[in-house]
């Protein structure tokens, strides 16, 4: 599939109605999720794979990995409402994708996803409620050998230090993310946050992991 093609199939899935300001839930735009996934699949990570898409929302990024060839996609969203919309968006495109409603936090996080051989995410980037992309990145290093997943832009060096003996930073792409006036508080119609794409490679077994320190 090419990346135009890709990106107008994720183009077309439906949003959040409404998005909760407190759950960050901002769907990724169809290009930054197409490129993301793209470079994940030329890296061999989704073609055949086992894919766990954390805080998956509408889809958009599970539904992208099994339209390119994932064998498995394995999708957690805390909100039913909203992986009601992620049912339907996946049957729109016609993949099967294991839905299941959940807390990335809780521990019964790993019985639901197993061991998977690639996280794809766009976690709550922390704005709303200080720290809450630290359980997904506590769940994606030890859920998976490598992970891609959206951060604001600069946050590399705090995740680097956060994941200290447990994962590194291989690579860092960086994008713009373009958010659309959605909530009281946006000021501008359209407003681009730099953000960078961080792909994270476990160093110890997935599963098996040190405790945070
Ligand atoms: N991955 C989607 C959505 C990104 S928005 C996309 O790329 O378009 C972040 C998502 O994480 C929201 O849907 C939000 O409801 C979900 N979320 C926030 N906290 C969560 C938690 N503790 N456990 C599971 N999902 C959570």
């Amino acid at each position: 599939m090419k990346l135009k093609h890709l990106e107008k199939l994720l183009e077309n899935l439906e949003g959040f109605s409404p998005p909760s300001p407190l759950l960050e839930q901002y769907s990724t735009p169809a290009p930054l999720a197409a490129r993301l996934l793209f470079h994940a699949a030329m890296r061999g990570d989704i073609v055949g794979k086992r894919v766990c898409d954390l805080g998956c929302g509408t889809g958009v990024l599970g539904i992208g990995a099994a339209l390119l060839g994932a064998r498995d996609v394995i999708a957690v969203e805390i909100d039913r409402d909203v992986v009601t919309i992620a049912r339907r968006n996946a049957l729109k495109v016609g993949v099967e994708i294991h839905f299941f409603q959940a807390d990335v936090k809780k521990p019964e996080i790993h019985a639901i996803t197993g061991l998977c051989d690639t996280v794809v995410m766009n976690p709550p980037f922390g704005a709303q409620q200080l720290h809450a992309d630290r359980p997904f990145l506590d769940a994606a290093v030890t859920i998976a050998p490598v992970t891609y997943g959206i951060f604001n832009a600069g946050s590399r060096s705090f995740i680097g230090s956060y994941l200290t003996g447990r994962a590194e930073i291989d690579e860092v792409i960086c994008s713009l993310l373009p958010i659309r006036r959605m909530f009281a508080f946006h000021r501008e119609e359209v407003r681009e946050i730099p953000v960078e794409i961080l792909v994270l490679r476990t160093k110890v077994q997935p599963g098996n992991q040190p405790a945070n320190p």
